[in-house]
């Protein structure tokens, strides 16, 4: 399949990757250039702007926030612009609102736009074993298929609005901090008498708390591992947000918790650390 990947960052790095080893032909495009450099070397074409990018018809973009995504989007010569037919995969974590004006945008234009929501952290997109959430037309989500199973461990096929993709992600992820703060209080209350966080990590996956997250998370704030940043705490915030703001009203009073521990660390330290800092 001919795929344009835009956004070369942690995650989209080793998407791309792995679309190519999966045998797809692959235009990549960076705002900043030489993310593209590796890429290119492993067979990719460069795209000089996002319009030649949009030619190629499928294009999946993985990108910071609302702001690079809105940029990217409906920006002049963005993928808006680019014509009836193309279809965008979008897998950048965004609100529920921005994905909503895309799928009426893309439909306007006479385009095809899907959300595929990736779960696990770069080493696991470097691995091609990311879990996806999609959603979108079945006939969208049918064209873009090849792509998740090349970046994917599996995909779940979650509705057929593009919001439902982005709601499942940003609820999915609002647990992720409450798991680390969980983890977190857990280690303090063992330690205070003697339990070292290692051996408390071991027998939370022993017993019934077993699981992926905790297998992920406890070892790294065990070991107070919070640099480099899989995910910095900046970017965690965002998803705390757009959480917030997806929950339209409802009462979220543990997410609110959690947004205010990461200002409190985003303030003293800048937010530049892994997310689990939340277990400094
Ligand atoms: P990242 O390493 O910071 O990469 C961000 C990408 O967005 C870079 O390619 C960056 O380009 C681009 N970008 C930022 N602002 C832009 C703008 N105004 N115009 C054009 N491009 C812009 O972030 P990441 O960890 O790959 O995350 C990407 C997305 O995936 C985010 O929405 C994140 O929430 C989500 N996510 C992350 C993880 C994780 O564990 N890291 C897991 C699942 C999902 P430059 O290189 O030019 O700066």
């Amino acid at each position: 399949m001919d795929i344009a990947f835009i956004g070369l960052g942690q995650m989209g790095s080793g998407m791309a990757r792995n679309l190519l080893a999966a045998g797809h032909r692959l235009t990549v495009w960076n705002r900043d250039p030489a993310k593209a450099e590796p890429l290119a070397a492993l067979g990719a074409t460069v795209a000089a702007d996002i319009a030649s990018a949009a030619r190629v018809g499928a294009v999946i973009t993985m990108l910071a926030n609302d702001t690079a995504v809105e940029a990217v989007a409906f920006g002049e010569s963005g993928l808006l612009a680019a014509g009836p037919g193309l279809l965008h995969v979008s897998s950048s974590t965004v609100s529920v609102d921005l994905t909503d004006r895309l799928a009426e945008a893309h439909a306007a234009a006479g385009q095809r736009f899907v959300s595929a929501q990736v779960l696990g952290r770069p080493d696991v997109a470097t691995a091609g074993a990311l879990a996806v959430i999609a959603a979108g037309a079945a006939d969208d989500l049918d064209a873009a298929q090849p792509v998740f199973d090349a970046i994917g461990a599996g995909t779940q096929r979650i509705g057929d609005r593009p919001v439902m993709a982005a709601a499942a992600k940003i609820a999915l992820n609002a647990g992720i901090p409450a798991i680390m703060q969980m983890l977190t209080e857990q280690f303090r209350i063992g330690a205070a008498h003697g339990i070292a966080p290692a051996a408390m990590t071991e027998l939370l996956l022993a017993t019934d708390y077993g699981n992926r997250l905790i297998r992920s998370y406890g070892p790294i704030i065990a070991e107070k591992r919070f640099e480099p940043a899989g995910f910095p705490m900046r970017l965690g915030r965002k998803d705390v947000d757009l959480a917030l703001a997806a929950a339209n009203g409802a009462d979220v009073p543990l997410t609110e918790l959690i947004a205010r521990r990461m200002d409190a660390i985003i303030a003293a330290d800048g937010g530049a650390r892994d997310w689990s800092a939340l277990g400094q």
